[in-house]
């Protein structure tokens, strides 16, 4: 198979990482027989060096036309005081909205040889952590107007939190049929005893329940949510919420299964076109210094071939290998304990290219 791929490399510890991440792909190019091409597109603080603007349109053209997106991490201290709308967080913004990428996939699994490393006791993490959280990526507060103004000789600041109900549907079926797939429960999180964006959200919700018989539909406050992942994350398997809410949880699930160096996401749209990323962002505190885990980027290389290229099997063999790394005792410093060996960036993913192969 022959795909082309949207490489942004972005700011921080974003190069690194996706070095590592595209020798994983060009090793499963050469052991399953399939071409990856890449088309470089800058995207962030090192857009707005280059061009002035965080996503020059033509940027944006170039991941659209992509069979999908790698993106490593954008932003950093350089480009904190430029104003709001130039600011390298806009450019994911507008990447998002521009690829119509609706739904952002984030597992929260806790890779037992790295069990230690998660903040919660070890009798919670024994009961399992393996669930995923279903976010809305393209509408909500982080999309509504946000407006400043000089009232009553204050400053006023204003954000709009306004959610369609077919909006809420399309991701709302995406959390139903994620569900189907894995044990057939999906919770739903909203504040809807305060909200009313989070009551039509839930009454949505309900109405599609009757369309998914098989799966067991719980609706859950956002603050509850917040204490039941850190109480028993061993209760949920899907989480489908609006986008400010995942935001949070998601973060908060990605620290109890250790470090947020390991966690990849997807986000997905109505065409099989995605785009891929670590959770994290571009760590600037250890940028060019060869410590990243490159581990969140290069599982959400598998990702991409899993949901957007159908190749399962090229999948597990990047999954396998890490696991096998893993198992070796190989650490990054973020995921280093007692006993194991540390090593930097390049190693990591020197030592998974050394253990992938086609079963
Ligand atoms: P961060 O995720 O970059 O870093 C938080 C901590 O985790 C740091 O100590 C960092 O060293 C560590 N860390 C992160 N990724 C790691 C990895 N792969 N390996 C080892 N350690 C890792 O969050 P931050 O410090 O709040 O933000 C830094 C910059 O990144 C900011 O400009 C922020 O806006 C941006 N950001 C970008 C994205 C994105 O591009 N999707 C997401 C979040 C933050």
């Amino acid at each position: 198979m022959q795909k082309n791929i949207a490489v942004i490399r972005g700011d921080g510890i974003g190069p690194e990482i996706v070095e590592q991440a595209l020798l994983v792909l060009n090793k499963i190019g050469e052991l399953y027989g399939h071409t990856f091409t890449y088309t470089d597109v800058d995207m962030g603080g090192v857009a707005i060096d280059k061009w002035g603007d965080p996503l020059p349109a033509e940027m944006l053209q170039k991941c659209v036309a992509a069979d999908s997106v790698l993106l490593g991490a954008v932003g950093g201290p350089k480009w904190n005081d430029v104003p709001g709308d130039k600011r390298p967080e806009k450019g994911l913004l507008r990447l998002r909205a521009g690829m119509g990428v609706y739904s952002n996939n984030r597992p929260a699994k806790i890779w037992p040889q790295l069990a230690d490393a998660s903040p919660l006791k070890a009798s919670i993490v024994d009961k399992g952590i393996d669930f995923i959280i279903v976010r809305e990526l393209i509408g909500g507060i982080y999309f509504g107007s946000h407006t400043t103004e000089e009232k009553n000789g204050e400053k006023n600041a204003v954000d709009i939190l306004q959610y369609s109900e077919s909006e809420i549907e399309r991701i709302g079926r995406i959390g139903f049929e994620t569900a189907r797939k894995r044990s057939g429960k999906l919770c739903s999180v909203e504040k809807s005893n305060v909200l009313d964006s989070s009551r039509l959200w839930k009454a949505v919700m309900h109405r599609l329940a009757e369309e998914y018989p098989d799966v067991e539909l719980s609706d859950m406050l956002v603050d509850n949510c917040a204490m039941q992942i850190v109480k028993d994350p061993s209760q949920f398997d899907v989480v489908v919420t609006e986008n400010m809410f995942g935001d949070i949880l998601s973060d908060e699930a990605s620290m109890i299964t250790g470090s947020i160096g390991m966690i990849p996401s997807s986000s997905l749209g109505a065409s099989s076109n995605g785009l891929y990323e670590p959770i994290h962002g571009s760590a600037p505190d250890i940028a060019g210094m060869d410590l990243a885990n490159p581990i969140g980027t290069i599982l959400s290389a598998a990702m991409m071939l899993r949901f957007s290229f159908d190749m399962p099997a090229e999948a597990d063999c990047i999954e396998n290998a890490v696991s096998a790394v893993l198992d070796a005792g190989y650490r990054t410093a973020d995921i280093y304990s007692d006993g194991c060996e540390k090593i930097g960036c390049s190693e990591m993913g020197r030592r998974i290219l050394e253990n992938m192969r086609k079963d």
